[in-house]
C-alpha cells in the first residue's frame, strides 16, 4: 500500500463526521483526515484541527475562515482554511483527495457531493438528501465517473451486504423479491396519538436507540427518515418503490433485510452504532475494526416487527407518492421538510403540522422532469418559498 488513504469529511462537526475521525484515528495507517469541514461551529473545527492536522478547513464565511486561519496560526497547526460552497467543492475534487465522506446535513451538502462523485472518488454516502433531491441526475454523473458510491445510511448500508456483488445488473436478474427496510418507529411509536400535536423539539430528538443530528432525529419521529430512505433505496439499488416495505423493528439491531424469490431473507445484524456502516464503507471490500462492540444476542432476547401505522407516520404515505411521481416531487419534498423540520425545532409548529405543510406543497406544485442540476434547484427554491408563505399564513 502507498500510504494511508487521504479522506475529506464534509461536515466533520456532525454527529456522523465525529464517527467518521473515531474510525479513522484507529488506522493511522491506512486512512488521514485530508480535509474537514463545518457550517459555524468554528471552536469544534478548530478542535478537531489540532487533532487530525488535516490539510484544509472549510467554513461558510470569510469571516468566520478568517478568525479560524489566526486561531490556528496561533496553535502552530499548518491547516489552510477555505471558504463557502467553492472550498468545499475543491476538498470533495482535491486530485490528491481518495474518499470523501458526504455528510452535511440536507441540500447544502448536493453541490460538493456530485463534485466528489464527478472527480471519481470513492463517495460514502451520508446526505441522502442530495440523492433524494437529484435521483436520476445523480445516478447518471456516477455512472459517468469512475467515482464508487457506498451507502452509509444503516439501512442501505446493510441492504449493500445483503446484496450479491453483481446486483447492479437488476434486482430481478439477481433474485430479489423485495427490499425489507427496517425502521425503529421513533419516539412516539406508541404515544397515544392526542399528543403528537403537543410534542416538544427535545422529545422528537430523544431517539430511542441512535444519537444523531437534530434534523434527522426529527425526521426518524415523524418517519419522513424512512421516507426519504424508501426514494434512496430505489435510487442505489434499481428498485421500484412498491419493491420496498417499511417494518418497524423496535429494537434498531436488524438494520435491513433482502427477500429473495427462493424464499430466503437476508438480514445483516449490529449494535446501533454508526461506526459499523462507516467502517464496512471506508474499508470495503475489506473489513477493519470500527470500534463497536460485538452484538450480544442473548442481551438482545427478542426482535420484534410490525407494520407502520399510517395515520400515525403520514410523511411515509407523502414520501411514497412523491417517490411514485418522480421528476421533481422528491425535491420539492425534500426542500419542505427541511423548512418544516427548521420550523419545529425553533418552536414555531406543532410537530403534525410538518407533514401538513409538505402536503400542501405538493398539492401546490406539480411535479416536472429535472433534466439537469438547475431544474432541481430551481423545484428545490420555489418548495422552500411556498412552505415559508404557508408558515407566514399561519403566523397572521
Ligand atoms: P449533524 O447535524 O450532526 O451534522 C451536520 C454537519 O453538516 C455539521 O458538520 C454541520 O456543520 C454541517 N452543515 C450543516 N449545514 C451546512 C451548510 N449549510 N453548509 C455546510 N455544512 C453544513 O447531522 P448528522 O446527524 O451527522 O447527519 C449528517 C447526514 O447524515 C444527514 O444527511 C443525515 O440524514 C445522514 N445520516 C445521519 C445518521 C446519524 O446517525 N447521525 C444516520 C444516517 C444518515
Ligand atoms: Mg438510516
Amino acid at each position: 500500500m502507498s500510504g494511508p488513504l487521504q479522506v475529506t469529511i464534509l461536515g466533520a462537526t456532525g454527529s456522523i463526521g465525529l464517527s467518521t475521525l473515531d474510525v479513522i484515528a484507529r488506522h493511522p495507517e491506512r486512512y488521514r483526515a485530508f480535509a474537514l469541514t463545518a457550517f459555524s461551529r468554528i471552536a469544534e473545527l478548530r478542535e478537531l484541527c489540532r487533532l487530525h492536522h488535516p490539510r484544509y478547513a472549510v467554513v461558510a464565511d470569510s469571516s468566520r475562515a478568517r478568525v479560524l486561519q489566526e486561531q490556528l496560526d496561533s496553535d502552530c497547526v499548518k491547516t489552510r482554511v477555505l471558504v463557502g460552497e467553492g472550498g468545499l467543492s475543491e476538498v470533495a475534487a482535491h486530485p490528491e483527495v481518495d474518499v470523501v465522506m458526504a455528510a452535511i446535513v440536507g441540500a447544502a451538502g448536493l453541490r460538493p457531493t456530485l463534485s466528489a462523485v464527478q472527480a471519481s472518488k470513492r463517495v460514502l454516502l451520508a446526505n441522502k438528501e442530495a440523492l433524494v433531491m437529484s435521483g436520476a441526475l445523480f445516478m447518471q454523473a456516477l455512472h459517468d465517473s469512475e467515482a464508487v458510491l457506498l451507502p452509509i445510511d444503516s439501512e442501505h448500508n446493510a441492504i449493500f451486504q445483503c446484496l450479491p456483488g453483481n446486483y447492479a445488473a437488476g434486482l430481478s436478474r439477481v433474485g430479489v423479491r423485495r427490499i425489507l427496510l427496517t425502521a425503529s418507529g421513533g419516539p412516539f411509536r406508541q404515544l397515544p396519538l392526542e399528543q403528537l400535536a403537543a410534542v416538544s423539539a427535545d422529545q422528537a430528538c430523544a431517539h430511542p436507540n441512535w444519537s444523531m443530528g437534530r434534523k434527522i432525529s426529527v425526521d426518524s419521529a415523524s418517519m419522513m427518515n424512512k421516507g426519504l430512505e424508501l426514494i434512496e433505496a430505489c435510487w442505489l439499488f434499481d428498485a421500484r418503490p412498491e419493491q420496498v416495505e417499511v417494518v418497524i423493528h423496535p429494537q434498531s439491531v436488524i438494520h435491513s433485510m433482502v427477500d429473495y424469490v427462493d424464499g430466503s431473507v437476508l438480514a445483516q445484524l449490529g449494535n446501533p452504532d454508526m461506526r459499523t456502516p462507516i467502517a464496512h464503507a471506508l474499508a470495503w471490500p475489506e473489513r477493519i475494526d470500527s470500534g463497536v462492540s460485538a452484538l450480544d444476542l442473548l442481551q438482545v432476547g427478542r426482535l420484534d416487527f410490525e407494520a407502520p401505522d399510517q395515520h400515525r407516520f403520514p410523511c411515509l404515505r407523502i414520501a411514497r407518492q412523491a417517490a411514485q411521481d418522480g421528476g421533481t416531487a422528491p425535491a420539492m419534498l425534500n426542500a419542505a421538510n427541511e423548512v418544516a423540520v427548521d420550523a419545529f425545532l425553533s418552536g414555531r409548529i406543532r410537530f403534525t403540522e410538518i407533514a401538513s405543510i409538505i402536503e400542501d406543497v405538493l398539492d401546490q406544485e406539480a411535479s416536472v422532469p429535472a433534466r439537469c442540476i438547475a431544474d432541481v434547484l430551481a423545484a428545490d427554491t420555489q418548495a422552500r418559498r411556498l412552505a415559508s408563505s404557508w408558515l407566514q399564513t399561519r403566523d397572521r
